[in-house]
């Protein structure tokens, strides 16, 4: 089953409509490669002319209805007077993922050791108040700063394009015109209201931003002050972001009482049919099949319905997942991630890698893994930018020089039999 193929689908969760479609969300920026289309990264100087005419004809019909909405033509003026269209964010709107990541790869990168040490500091820095936190929403804390560091890195990572630039282009260009025009009053009206400043609004070319990447209208729904100074600031306030990360998954059902899930192991002979996140059954009805803890305990009692997820089918690790695993979806809907976040939040407390190992013999690689692959293209003299870790595209043509040069499969996937390849004495 490849659970990114559906990513490209459309939103419709059950979950509470808290989100955009899953397309209008970046993939965590760590492994963000995706293909812009090469027309609007080549526009030539007449249809950037013709751009911006279309983009302030456009803006001008653009302010009755913002002013409907709540903007006041002082703030619409103020901030729209030196707005130029961005028209790179169109082309990530019509992108295509370049390739099918790997569940294990996406989870080598997402899940490593660097962001288990990262989390755990955090957990330990911001004790207080996530105690608070916890207390207020009856979320763990656990899960919340795993949220925090797939999203952004634990603050680290919050997007550099100006959410007014990009969400006005997206207003007047492209599809989808009419839900990106809301996300842009949206965030005329967090301007307006002082919750952040204009020149501390960037983020992803769709719009999410902060610590938490909200999109501008689950801010409006969901953010928190929590801090205290009047402000729900979800980027220069870690406080703020905790409390509203923990407010979205209380929202979307998250209950306290119950794990996210966990691995199992599933008797010989299993009808891996009856597997997908939609097939909730009674936890007993999954035991009477003959499903047991990973470690071989049995499964817990009652009748909670849970679903058997096979991120990457039969022969890979197996889970059993509580409504909780959907409250981690509706924050990004992909499976992946909400596997991501809830195996992050198990190594926080202290839990250890998944016991089943996935079906493949060249596993992914860590942050760190990426980094090193790429110091070691560069000795040999790959002109690939810095070693960031992020495999874009001329790190994985580089990729396929030296696994043609080793004999390996040519697909410019970074995985350990290329690393350990590269790492040989020439
Ligand atoms: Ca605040």
């Amino acid at each position: 089953m490849n659970t990114f193929a559906r990513l490209r689908g459309v939103w419709r969760d059950r979950t509470p409509n808290i989100l955009p479609p899953r397309h209008f969300r970046c993939l965590p920026r760590d492994l963000v490669a995706i293909a812009v289309s090469l027309p609007f990264m080549a526009v030539s100087a007449n249809s950037l002319a013709a751009e911006a005419g279309g983009f302030a004809s456009c803006l001008e019909r653009l302010r009755p209805d913002a002013m409907a909405k709540g903007v006041s033509a002082a703030t619409f003026d103020a901030q729209t007077a030196a707005l130029a269209p961005d028209m790179t964010v169109i082309g990530f709107l019509d992108a295509q993922p370049e390739f099918v990541t790997p569940i294990w790869d996406y989870l080598a990168a997402l899940v490593d050791e660097e962001r288990v040490a990262d989390g755990r500091e955090m957990l330990s820095h911001w004790e207080l108040v996530l105690g608070r936190v916890e207390k207020a929403y009856d979320v763990d804390r656990a899960t919340v700063v795993a949220v925090w560091g797939v999203e952004s890195n634990f603050g680290r990572n919050f997007g550099t394009r100006p959410l007014l630039t990009s969400l006005s282009t997206l207003s007047c260009f492209g599809r989808r015109q009419d839900y990106f025009r809301g996300e842009f009053f949206t965030t005329l009206k967090i301007i307006q209201e002082g919750h952040v400043a204009p020149e501390r609004l960037t983020g992803s070319w769709a719009g999410a931003f902060g610590h938490t990447q909200f999109m501008p209208s689950t801010f409006m729904r969901l953010a928190v002050d929590f801090d205290g100074d009047g402000r729900r600031d979800l980027v220069d306030s870690v406080p703020d972001a905790l409390a509203s990360t923990a407010n979205f998954l209380r929202r979307a059902g998250w209950r306290n009482d119950l794990p996210w899930g966990f691995e199992v192991a599933l008797p010989a002979g299993f009808d891996t049919a009856v597997a997908g996140r939609r097939n909730r059954q009674p936890m007993h009805d999954w035991a009477a099949r003959g499903l047991r803890r990973v470690d071989g305990g049995d499964l817990p009692p009652g009748a909670t319905p849970a679903a058997l997820l096979l991120p990457a089918g039969e022969g890979g690790p197996a889970f059993l997942v509580t409504r909780n695993f959907d409250a981690l979806y509706s924050y990004n809907a992909a499976e992946s991630y909400a596997l991501a976040i809830a195996h992050l939040s198990d190594r926080l407390r202290g839990g250890g890698p998944f016991a089943t190992p996935w079906p493949t013999d060249d596993a992914g690689l860590s942050r760190a893994e990426r980094r090193e692959l790429q110091q070691l293209l560069i000795e040999r003299g790959f002109d690939i930018g810095e070693p960031d870790g992020i495999i874009g595209s001329r790190t994985r043509e580089a990729l396929q020089m030296v696994q043609r040069e080793f004999g390996l499969t040519a697909d410019g996937r970074a995985g350990q039999k290329t690393l350990r390849a590269l790492r040989q004495p020439r």
